[in-house]
């Protein structure tokens, strides 16, 4: 089935420890559609570029299946760009420069083969960018997924609360969890937020891996201890992406392959970090991933 995903493709600068990075393919979109394709070939993206981004680029996201008609392409102006530093760590990352460019008035328009999609990933953007592309859809999705961050709590909190009642899926960090239940115990943030909207609520954390919850339901995917993460960039959205085209190409949201869902999902955000941008993303093979799978269940199987 096909998936619908909405956010930035953009540039970014990457500084880690190991090593740094220039103007290299990045944007929520771009990450959430590249690792969707693995798991489903009907993909679509809403998002607004410059004239700055390079064809192959889009020729290359294109050969993977991805339907970039809903794609803006502005004459003239730049691209989003964002430039960030990692600490010592890898968890933790200061933004340097963050410049909207086509962005700052974006107005997504959905081509009228995108108002049926059953499956729709709204990637962190704007609230009420979000929220304009929910009403256009003709026909409510079968699931809406909703990525989101502090940026927008701070700023856009109104908003971002009528858009959480719009939606099946939350899918945040446990930092933001926290900030927007007010509740440090990730057990009663998850209650608040279901009572804010969502009826499934993915909490991940980092290298210690994502939590599924449905009521009170709870489900718990390790992350895969690495020996070397050259690039966290875009881990998250990588698991939203091999999630949400998981479940495109499943079309099962019952919690219990929800749970498989978050498998995949942190299968594909460890790939996605071992190498800068969406380079790793760009060489997987089918083999790999399924053998990724199963390195997944031997982590937590025990007689
Ligand atoms: P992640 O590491 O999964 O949080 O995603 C990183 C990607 O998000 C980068 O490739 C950036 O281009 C993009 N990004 C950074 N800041 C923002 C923002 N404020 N809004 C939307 N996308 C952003």
């Amino acid at each position: 089935m096909s998936l619908l995903t909405v956010g930035t493709v953009a540039f970014d600068d990457i500084e880690t420890p190991g090593g740094r990075a220039e103007r290299v393919v990045g944007g929520a979109a771009t990450y959430i559609a590249l690792a969707a394709s693995y798991f489903t070939k009907d993909i679509r993206i809403v998002s607004v570029i410059g004239d700055d981004f390079p064809t192959e680029e889009l020729n290359y996201l294109q050969s993977r299946g991805i339907d970039l008609q809903g794609l803006q392409i502005r004459k003239g102006e730049k691209s989003f760009f964002w430039a960030g530093r990692y600490r010592n760590n890898m968890n933790e990352r200061d933004t340097l420069i963050t410049d909207l460019n086509v962005l700052a008035d974006f107005d997504p328009v959905l081509p009228d083969s995108y108002k049926n999609v059953p499956f729709l990933m709204l990637g962190n953007l704007t609230p009420s960018v979000q929220q304009r592309v929910i009403e256009q859809m003709q026909q409510r999705p079968k699931l809406i997924a909703l990525d989101t961050m502090n940026f927008w709590m701070n700023t856009a909190m109104e908003s971002l609360q009528v858009v959480l009642k719009m939606i099946d899926i939350l899918i945040i960090n446990d930092e933001e969890a926290r900030q927007l239940s007010g509740e440090y115990s990730l057990v009663r943030a998850a209650r608040a937020i279901h009572a804010m909207g969502p009826r499934f609520l993915v909490i991940k954390k980092g290298e210690h891996g994502a939590l599924l919850f449905e009521g009170d339901q709870v489900f718990f995917a390790p992350a895969l201890p690495l020996e070397e993460i050259v690039d966290p960039t875009g881990a998250g959205d990588t698991f939203a992406g091999g999630f949400m085209g998981y479940l495109a190409k499943t079309e099962d949201t019952s919690f219990e392959n929800m749970k498989r869902a978050v498998i995949h999902g942190s299968a594909m955000a460890s790939f996605c970090v071992e190498a800068f941008s969406i380079e790793r993303l760009k060489t997987l093979t089918e083999p790999e991933i399924s053998d990724r799978i199963l390195q997944f269940a031997r982590l937590v199987n025990f007689d």
